[in-house]
């Protein structure tokens, strides 16, 4: 049985990462989403937060799993007996930062190798952090994010600035 552990901050889960997910679902048998907890990115989602956004837009597929985790990814992939890392690949940019990182991964376990898939050409400009500044400026995010997904945003942000964003832009 091929599984995968696809980690991210996923704050919060956007249409190119469910677009990730889907992909790698029919891929592998099971793919494990792991939710990085210890984030000095200081997240606009706590953990469980992140996980219950991740476990509702992700209820259709039944091979996929969301679990929180700290500490070092191999170490949480072996914890999950997984075969492969799976990562999304963006642009140049996310390309040089990927392949450090998986091959500071191969250098630290020397048996878990990392899958990368190209982004969806549709998703390939979006990122978490653009969602919560569009957000932030009261901006419609629904075109990036899932409609539940996009009132949990819009919530918080809500919370954190004391108003409504406009959801007519
Ligand atoms: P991290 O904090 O690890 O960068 P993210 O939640 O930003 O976590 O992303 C998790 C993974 O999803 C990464 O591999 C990232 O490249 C990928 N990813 C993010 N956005 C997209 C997108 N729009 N299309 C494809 N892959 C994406």
């Amino acid at each position: 049985m091929a599984v995968a552990v696809y980690p991210g901050s996923f704050d919060p889960v956007t249409l190119g990462h469910q677009d990730i997910i889907e992909r790698s679902s029919r891929i592998m048998d099971k793919v494990i989403v792991g939710v990085l907890k210890n984030n000095s990115k200081s997240p606009l989602f706590s953990v469980e937060e992140r996980v219950n956004m991740l476990k509702s837009v992700t209820g259709h597929l039944s091979n996929i799993e969301i679990q929180a985790f700290d500490g070092l990814l191999v170490d949480f992939v072996r914890q999950c007996h997984a075969d492969v890392i799976v990562r999304g690949l963006r642009a140049i940019t996310d390309f040089e930062y990927e392949l450090q990182m998986s091959q500071t991964n191969r250098v630290i376990a020397s048996e878990v190798d990392t899958i990368f898939l190209t982004t969806n050409l549709k998703y390939s400009y979006l990122s978490s952090s653009i969602v919560k500044e569009i957000a932030m400026y009261h901006g419609d995010i629904r075109a990036f994010v899932h409609p539940e997904i996009a009132v949990k945003v819009q919530e918080k942000v809500e919370s954190r600035t004391g108003k409504m964003p406009s959801r007519e832009q």
